[in-house]
């Protein structure tokens, strides 16, 4: 399902970001995308004529404002999925499992699936949390 205008420009206002074509246009790749995508992928998406700095710009606002969170796997390339539209601003961080499936390549966030409780031993804080599981997704089981 494709996420509606009005359902965008909802988000960018809550966020106090101003409604520009690139925003909206990255808002729409990402929200519309079962699985991550990188930089160069969403501005293949968006289309040609797409300014790349401006590109990067919005990536970054929209990474540090919480509308979207970057997902990271063995290989060097960042690629960045939408955060559900109902996560609070702090809270959306590494709070959930990806999943890379080793057939499409394709990273899915699985906003759904919390990563699970870990103890850790006397004196050891964790800071940061990615949990990225690795197997055949969905569309890529046998029928
Ligand atoms: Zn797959
Ligand atoms: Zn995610």
């Amino acid at each position: 399902m494709s996420l509606s205008a009005e359902r965008i420009a909802q988000t960018l206002t809550r966020h106090a970001l101003r409604q520009t074509p690139v925003r909206r246009a990255v808002l729409q790749v990402l929200g519309d995308s079962p699985f991550a995508l990188s930089g160069s992928e969403i501005e293949q998406q968006i289309g040609p004529g797409t300014d790349r700095i401006t590109l990067y710009r919005t990536l970054k606002s929209f990474e540090e404002n919480g509308l979207i969170h970057r997902v990271i796997d063995s290989s060097d390339v960042i690629r960045y999925a939408s955060c559900s539209i109902e996560c609070s601003a702090h809270a959306h961080f590494d709070n959930h499992v990806h999943f890379k499936c080793t057939a499409c390549q394709h990273i899915y966030c699985l906003s759904q699936v919390p990563i699970p409780a870990v103890m850790l031993p006397d004196k050891f804080e964790a800071q940061t949390r990615d949990y990225l599981l690795a197997g055949v997704c969905r569309e890529c089981q046998p029928a």
